[in-house]
């Protein structure tokens, strides 16, 4: 008898258990993630251009990250660009990437971007033009 009716609170409460846990877990799954994305979201500040901000493509100053003179440490940008002649003083980055003295520079990547994407990224913002 005792054996049998243990077993059987034993089952319900699994049972009960597991149905609860589920749900649980289905709820805080949904309530969570989209919370999870839009926090980093919401850090940044630039929600609207949240899907051109990849790691690969600086949106801010339309240029990949990775060869970003604005963006990189003083030390490699030294190294990539400076040591190298390729440097514009007054704005404080590659003369190669800099929009303001010469606009049309921008073309240049904005076509790796097309190459990549097979779309035109977003312009940088318009300062990035202006001397
Ligand atoms: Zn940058
Ligand atoms: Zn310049």
């Amino acid at each position: 008898m005792r054996s049998i009716s243990l077993g059987s609170i034993w089952l319900i409460m699994a049972a009960t258990g597991f149905i609860l846990a589920g749900t649980g877990c289905n709820k805080s799954d949904k309530k969570g993630d989209p919370q999870a994305r839009s926090n980093p979201k919401s850090e940044k500040g630039d929600g609207k251009t949240d899907t051109l901000h990849s790691s690969w493509w600086c949106a801010e100053h339309g240029v990949p990250e990775e060869i970003c003179s604005v963006c990189m440490s003083p030390a490699s940008a030294k190294k990539k660009y400076k040591d190298n002649g390729d440097w514009c003083s007054i704005h404080n980055r590659a003369q190669s990437q800099c929009f303001k003295c010469e606009p049309s520079l921008y073309k240049k990547y904005e076509d790796m971007y097309v190459a990549k994407y097979g779309k035109t990224p977003e312009r940088p913002p318009e300062e990035e033009f202006k001397k």
